[in-house]
């Protein structure tokens, strides 16, 4: 399974698709099987989910039937969302050698033989591969065979009882992983999102959570924001949950061990029932080399909870930079030259810090880029601090005269980066316990206003939550319409799209929303005269995207649907 994950994730190429694992816990360490034929099925099985999808999951699953001393009998299972098979092809699928449809070839290129030689390895292996699909909804691929046992006693360190948090965005993987966390034997609650973990862990009424396991890529808080959000919550309290974070194979690339500094352990799925209690003893253990709240407790972080952007194009100072900054616990984002260090720092919800900005750089320098971020609103107090190689007075000014704060001459030394960040981001007052919580509600309230917008429709709750509905899928719609139209190139219909988008947010109370919305008009008066880039035109839908995404959240919290968890 773990090589098997290997393959497919390097064959993801789109992030609309998420490939999901789920184990049946129950399952034994060792089967005998072939399972170099077995493997080839599954990747076959599960290729043509990945190829046949363009949105929504594959689900790889396992699940025991029926289980005595020696035998086990074990349905292997591919479920995608994907484009289905017609009724009519799916009694010759297997066979024909041919492909569905003649049209699905131009499409997606192929022989047809693969499921061809599935079914008979499948047969060979005594079992009997089956489809169920439906067209427009997707396929399911399944087999059931019967393997023997090699020990069906398997060697797990016992837990102490605990109730832990899963945070993930996506309800399938919520719910696979809060099964495979109860089957452990842990109480285990869920959260949709960073904003919801962070109050259900602020409840008092309520039993408290001495775990979270919270899904690396989220829209809005991601899993290495909300954690540190969580450290902020707790300080050195004694009752600080342990944080495992949750990663995708393929978000592997981003770089595994960041946030390293921020939570106790990761875990990449898939992920086994030992596997996961294997990382919670590790986690919780308070031995545990990696554990955060022990260091913080001996306060030797002094940087802890901070999030800095780093725009250097040098690889050996982003490496050197990047290794001191975690080390004293604060989160690093890298960005290797000005535009996209402009993207970065623009996109960030919460904004960044302190932003640290490498003079020399091909294409647009660090002066350059330090002007093009403070043009912004949302930017004017970012401390910006350059790294420079001469410590000129001249180039100091020069600095001073564009907006930034201090200068680090290069070679960058521990200590100096060290006093120099804490002097801008008053580090020490934010330790002491001030701070996050206070930030996190104010945020948290000012993204959305619905009392008021209720009291601007007469008081009509009712009307509201209706027109909420709406508001829900509308303003999807209209973010569509500005990705297309600003993709194209096309400036007045990206305005109007904005122009509809900044109305309903006004209507619906959306105050963030709205703003950003006005912003982006503003940027795009400027467009009508000279034409945006292509990395410009992506920054601002990124900024209309991020925010809006932030909006959904906090109406989801707020507002939740009926029936969601
Ligand atoms: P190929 O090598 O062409 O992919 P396969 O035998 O694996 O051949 O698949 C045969 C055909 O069955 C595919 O071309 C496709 O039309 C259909 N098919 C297979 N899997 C799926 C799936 N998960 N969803 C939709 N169609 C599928």
């Amino acid at each position: 399974m773990r090589d098997l994950s290997d393959i497919l994730s390097a064959n993801l190429e789109t992030e609309e698709i998420e490939m999901l694992y789920d184990f049946d816990p129950k399952m034994p360490t060792n089967l005998i099987g072939d399972s170099m034929r077995l493997r080839q099925v599954l990747l076959n099985l599960a290729g043509n989910a990945l190829k046949f999808t363009e949105q929504g999951e594959v689900l790889l699953s396992t699940r025991v039937i029926r289980q005595d001393e020696q035998t086990l009998e074990v349905e292997f299972a591919v479920t995608d969302t994907g484009i289905g098979i017609p009724s009519d092809q799916l009694e010759h699928i297997f066979f024909n050698f041919k492909q569905a449809e003649s049209s699905t070839s131009r499409r997606f290129g192929g022989s047809g033989l693969g499921l061809a030689i599935c079914k008979e390895l499948v047969e060979l292996m005594g079992g009997t591969l089956q489809v169920e699909s439906e067209l427009g909804k997707g396929s399911r691929f399944f087999f059931t065979l019967h393997m023997q046992c090699v020990s069906t006693f398997k060697r797990m360190t016992p837990l102490p009882q605990m109730r832990a948090l899963v945070v993930d965005d996506n309800a399938l993987a919520r719910e696979i992983l809060q099964k495979m966390v109860r089957s452990i034997g842990l109480e285990c609650d869920c959260a949709s999102n960073g904003q919801q973990a962070l109050q259900m862990l602020q409840q008092t009424d309520t039993p408290a959570y001495q775990l979270v396991l919270v899904d690396r890529i989220m829209p809005g808080l991601d899993g290495l924001e909300t954690t540190r959000r969580i450290r902020h919550l707790f300080g050195t309290q004694q009752d600080a949950p342990a944080v495992i974070m949750v990663t995708a194979q393929q978000e592997l690339g981003m770089d595994p061990k960041e946030g390293n500094g921020v939570c106790d352990t990761h875990l990449v799925k898939p992920i086994t029932a030992g596997m996961l209690s294997d990382a919670i003893t590790t986690a919780t253990s308070a031995s545990s080399e990696c554990s955060t709240r022990k260091s913080m407790l001996q306060g030797t972080q002094r940087l802890l909870g901070l999030h800095l952007l780093v725009i250097e194009d040098n690889l050996l100072n982003q490496q050197v930079a990047k290794e001191l900054l975690h080390k004293n616990g604060a989160t690093v984002t890298i960005a290797s030259n000005g535009v996209e260090g402009k993207m970065r720092a623009l996109a960030a919800i919460v904004p960044f810090d302190a932003i640290l900005m490498d003079m020399q750089m091909p294409g647009i320098d660090g002066l350059e880029a330090t002007r093009q971020i403070r043009k912004h609103p949302r930017m004017h107090s970012v401390p910006i601090i350059a790294l420079t190689a001469n410590a000129m007075s001249a180039d100091h000014e020069a600095c001073i005269a564009v907006g930034m704060v201090d200068h680090i001459s290069k070679p960058i030394g521990l200590e100096q980066l060290l006093t120099t960040i804490e002097r801008h981001t008053k580090v020490s007052q934010l330790k002491a316990e001030t701070s996050l919580i206070e930030q996190t509600a104010k945020s948290a309230t000012t993204v959305i206003d619905a009392a008021q917008a209720i009291e601007s429709l007469g008081g009509g709750r009712d009307l509201y939550i209706t027109l909420l509905q709406i508001f829900r899928t509308d303003s999807l719609i209209q973010l569509q319409g500005i990705k297309g139209a600003l993709l194209q190139g096309e400036i007045k219909a990206t305005q109007l799209h904005l122009h509809t988008l900044r109305g309903m947010a006004g209507t619906m109370g959306a105050i963030a929303l709205q703003k950003i919305m006005a912003q982006i008009e503003i940027e795009l008066k400027l467009a009508t005269i000279i034409p945006p880039s292509t990395e410009e035109k992506l920054l601002l839908y990124n900024l209309a995207e991020t925010s809006l995404n932030e909006t959904l959240d906090q109406y989801d919290l707020e507002f939740p649907l009926e029936g969601m968890s």
